[in-house]
């Protein structure tokens, strides 16, 4: 098998990973998706931020953190490029401080995507982008599986009265029937709470809960077989809050809980997601400001990132076997 069109890397002993101007892995800068395999967007927008805010940059700076990235997945066996034209379509059209006109920029772009073969993998922004992300995600597939990685359950009903924020957005996606949450699952939620009817939001709503206490007690293997046996068959839209990762490993980000996960707990449950038939994922939360030095917030997103991308490139392979 051949992807249809040679959208991969530059050389990089041909041309520096430093030169050039700063794309997702280097990949082409190209918006018309006509024979590509995946494509990575941004979604720079913070207005649903309640706490730290400065998503915005997200994109930027996962960017600038994904150079080093390189063709062949040694864990997942899967030399990406072989099998997938990938690119970096750059970023949807927001209207900064202004949420219902961005999440219908947010919403439509999105759609443009979907309407191709393509599977997106959005890099935010906050949390917020997940709703009109997972709008354009249901108008193709209808309701999706939601594998949700959070120190939060994002299930709030709102804040300070207003209804669209990064803590309310699975909310407002069930309301709005986009989630099948019998098939769905919130991974990782920890940290101090409103009060004890916040620890049951997430079962009362209709998803399976994995606690980050719990995850710390039952392993990583435990908790991807519960996820894999929730998740079935259907179409599934990841969505991976970097405030999941303890704030050691990812210190830039919004609203940071201690009692985490390492960067290799990450990649270990990423790994576990083989075969799961993913039609869309996002990467949110990512506050670069906040970030330590050498940026390693940015750098754990790109290659989770790049974990995303080697899923797709597996699932590919697999569709193409069959
Ligand atoms: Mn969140
Ligand atoms: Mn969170």
């Amino acid at each position: 098998m051949t992807p249809k069109k040679n959208y991969r890397p530059p050389d990089a002993m041909a041309y520096p990973r430093f030169s050039g101007i700063r794309t997702f892995m280097r990949l082409p800068n190209i918006t018309d998706l006509d024979g590509v395999d995946f494509a990575v967007i941004g979604v720079p927008f913070d207005t649903g931020g309640v706490f730290r805010v400065g998503a915005r940059f997200g994109p930027e700076g996962i960017r600038s953190q994904s150079l080093l990235l390189r063709p062949y997945n040694p864990v997942l066996k899967v030399s990406i490029f072989d099998i997938c034209a990938g690119v970096d379509y750059g970023d949807l059209q927001v209207t900064p401080g202004y949420l219902p006109e961005s999440h219908q920029q947010i919403e439509q772009g999105a759609a443009k995507i979907y309407a191709t073969d393509a599977t997106p993998i959005f890099m935010g922004g906050d949390h917020s982008v997940s709703l009109p992300l997972l709008r354009a995600t249901a108008a193709k597939y209808g309701p999706v599986a939601l594998v949700h990685f959070d120190s939060h359950s994002d299930l709030w009903n709102s804040y300070f009265g207003g209804k669209d924020t990064h803590g309310t957005p699975f909310r407002r996606a069930c309301e709005e029937g986009l989630i099948d949450t019998a098939r769905s699952s919130q991974i990782g939620l920890r940290g101090s709470a409103f009060d004890e009817n916040d620890l049951h939001l997430s079962t009362d709503m209709g998803f399976q809960m994995i606690t980050g206490p719990e995850m710390h007690q039952i392993g990583m293997a435990e908790t991807i077989r519960r996820v894999r046996e929730r998740v079935g068959v259907g179409p599934t839209y990841l969505t991976f809050d970097i405030d999941f990762v303890d704030p050691v490993f990812a210190p830039g980000t919004g609203t940071p809980e201690v009692g985490g996960f390492t960067s290799s707990q990450c990649q270990q449950l990423v790994w576990g997601l083989t075969g799961i038939n993913f039609v869309g994922f996002d990467l949110v939360e990512v506050v670069p400001a906040y970030d330590s030095e050498g940026g390693v917030t940015c750098m754990l997103a790109a290659n989770l990132i790049y974990e995303f991308i080697s899923l797709i490139a597996l699932q590919r392979r697999l569709a193409e076997n069959n």
